[in-house]
């Protein structure tokens, strides 16, 4: 792992107490490195995780040319333009078996889905298409051309291609192809190692009793929830109080079993506090303060503990700059951890139903509600005050609009791009 001089240097323009959000980016994919442990296992267990190894695919899917229909096969270059094709049915082939009978010119058989193609056959005309009387089934002028209704062998798949590649997230259709080239197992990146914990004197556990100038740790949860659902192991250390005997304690635990270390609080300027303190005596960290909003200070770098490093993420107290920091800078970096092959995050475009105030020169994150007006096109609204403590606004938006590091003002019907939750990859 490299330090956080070394990237540093290697980095343009490179200021801590300025760095643009796509700095950030750049600097945190420096710093991490993927995993490199793997494991086989079954696809039940496969969910979420990501493939360490292309799967190529032992079998052709389809196996064989096969019927897309219920209806009757024949050899489609019988027919012809304005004319009726009258054929004599010669039998019935059913779907998981040849038909084992001879069939020619003028011959069609019955085929029920996903039977094999007859030899000879390569038209489906559907069942309901045609006119039946004893064994004499006629096809109407026009109303198929040659090949219709037949599935080609290796149309989805052929032997021999890569049908999945390494660093690819196992969604559920990739779950059902590897199921489907009969392939029991994958093999994947191990899990990722991710530690927590909420530091602040005026922090809160649930169960304590309330008092003054104190609130429940809401962090931890939302944390506890990106976390989850990006599918890495969650090692919970709870709440630590500013104590440097307590926050040292925190920080070896975490760092002998996490890849990663995420903390909230005690990061901002002026911070009369020991977690700064900490992360400096313990790690190889760089303090920063981001040309963004929400979300101003975090803190980067490694912690080593028993020869193991972890990299830590420690990202403001304010709970919306906590997820904002999450989806922005840490969600890509585990990604990147994890194996995972890098996907943008695909960008909405809507229009603003209100005019923002927005000052050029950093990155502005506001909660956003989309919706789609009666003419068809996304209108994006915000949820009201901005605050970076109102934790309501996350709950109630579907996305956060980014207004980008140079842009300026937004006038109501202005184009605003917009990160959705649930599109995020
Ligand atoms: P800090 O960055 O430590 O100055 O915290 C900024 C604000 O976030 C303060 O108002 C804290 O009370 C609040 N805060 C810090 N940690 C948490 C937490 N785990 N849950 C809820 N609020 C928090
Ligand atoms: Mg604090």
């Amino acid at each position: 792992m490299k330090t956080i001089a070394q990237i540093a240097a290697a980095l343009q323009g490179y200021d801590p107490q300025a760095l643009s959000a796509d700095q950030v980016q750049d600097f945190l994919s420096l710093l991490v490195e993927p995993v490199i442990e793997t494991e086989t296992i079954g696809i039940f267990d496969a969910l979420g995780r990501v493939l360490a190894q292309d799967v190529v695919s032992p079998i052709s899917v389809p196996p064989h040319d096969n019927s897309a229909m219920d209806g009757f096969a024949f050899d489609g270059g019988q027919l012809q333009a304005g004319q009726p094709l009258v054929l004599r049915c010669r039998g019935t082939a059913f779907a998981g078996q040849a038909w084992a009978g001879d069939a020619g010119a003028g011959d069609c058989v019955k085929i029920m889905t996903g039977a094999i193609m007859p030899a000879g056959m390569d038209t489906v005309v559907p069942v309901e298409f045609v006119q039946i009387a004893g064994d004499q089934v006629t096809i109407p002028a026009d109303v198929l051309c040659q090949g219709d209704n037949r599935r080609l062998l290796g149309e989805d798949l052929m032997a021999g291609q890569p049908a999945l590649v390494r660093g690819q997230g196992l969604e559920p259709a990739a779950l059902g192809l590897v199921a489907s080239l009969g392939l029991a197992t994958v093999q994947v990146f191990r899990r990722l190692k991710v530690a927590y914990f909420s530091t602040g004197d005026e922090i809160l556990s649930l169960g304590e009793a309330p008092r003054e100038g104190a609130v429940y740790d809401s962090n931890r949860y939302t944390v506890f929830g990106l976390l989850t659902k990006l599918g890495v192991e969650v090692i919970d250390l709870g709440v630590v109080k500013d104590e440097p005997v307590a926050l040292e304690t925190a920080f070896r635990q975490a760092a002998a079993q996490a890849d990663a270390i995420i903390t909230s609080g005690g990061v901002s300027m002026g911070e009369a506090d020991h977690t700064k303190a900490m992360m400096k005596q313990l790690g190889d960290v760089a303090f920063w303060r981001i040309a963004m909003r929400p979300g101003r200070p975090m803190a980067v770098g490694k912690i080593t503990e028993d020869g193991r490093s972890a990299v830590l993420f420690g990202l403001p107290g304010n709970p919306v700059a906590v997820m904002v920091t999450f989806l922005a800078f840490v969600r890509p970096a585990l990604l990147q951890m994890m194996g995972a092959q890098l996907r943008e995050p695909v960008l909405l475009q809507a229009h603003s139903a209100e005019a923002l105030r927005k000052k050029p020169g950093r990155t502005e994150y506001q909660r956003g509600i989309v919706s789609r007006g009666a003419d068809g096109t996304l209108s994006v609204r915000t949820t009201g005050n901005q605050g970076s403590g109102v934790l309501r606004s996350m709950v109630e938006a579907n996305g956060l609009i980014v207004l980008h590091h140079r842009q300026g003002n937004v006038a109501v019907g202005d184009v605003v791009d917009v990160m959705m939750f649930d599109s995020t990859p």
